[in-house]
């Protein structure tokens, strides 16, 4: 489980997880977000309306769901998650925050990731780098993001991104070391502290 302040990467390390670790199964969550240029439905998201979220919602079909940025809803479909879990796969899920709370009630010996910029002046120039948003929404996102550093302590493992390879590599680690803990131990995982990841 993967989370961390807004633009902090998590989605390009996901993304390099894709790419380069097959044998790691990436949840696809669902979306009321608009697609942007190059997002393929089925493959970044699920791309749904709102009535079709609210079903989703209503059936009990989302492991956890969270407004983001008070703009759009985001979800993690709970059928495939059981199924990659049962198969014993490595299953990573990118959400945020207030996800990552609720996945923690249900999913107590999932192992819980903080994504943690290299330095809090260089997660103000990440957001504010994007260009994309308004005064408003960056003066928000930025809010939000003091909100999110402040929950690291209740993560398992902080990985520092200060180069989304190194990172992604980190983070797949960790992941198999703690499958192989949840296979064979009694007791609650144990995972190994986070070490600098370094520099390309
Ligand atoms: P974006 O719209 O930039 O793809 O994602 C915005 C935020 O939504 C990111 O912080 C991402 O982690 C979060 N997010 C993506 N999928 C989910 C999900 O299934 N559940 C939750 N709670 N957050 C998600």
């Amino acid at each position: 489980m993967l989370a961390g302040p807004t633009a902090v990467g998590k989605g390009s390390v996901s993304a390099a997880i894709r790419k380069r670790h097959p044998e790691v199964w990436i949840s696809v969550s669902v979306t009321t977000r608009p697609p942007r240029p190059g997002e393929v439905d089925g493959v970044h998201y699920g791309f749904v309306d709102d009535r079709r979220f609210d079903e989703l919602v209503e059936r009990d079909e989302l492991l956890e769901w969270a407004v983001v940025h008070q703009t759009a809803r985001y979800g993690t479909p709970r059928v495939p998650v059981d199924e990659a879990v049962a198969e014993g796969r490595l299953a990573l899920l990118e959400i945020d925050l207030q996800g990552a709370r609720q996945v923690r009630e249900s999913m107590p010996d999932a192992l819980f990731v903080f994504l943690a910029p290299p330095s809090w002046e260089e997660l103000v120039r990440r957001l504010v780098g994007r260009g994309t948003e308004s005064d408003e929404q960056r003066v928000r996102r930025l809010e939000t993001a003091v909100r999110e550093m402040a929950a690291e302590p209740e993560f398992d493992v902080t990985v520092v991104n200060t180069a989304v390879h190194a990172a992604a590599e980190e983070l797949v680690g960790l992941m198999g070391g703690s499958l192989r803990a949840a296979s064979s131990r009694s007791g609650p995982t144990e995972p190994k502290p986070a070490e600098p990841p370094p520099t390309e």
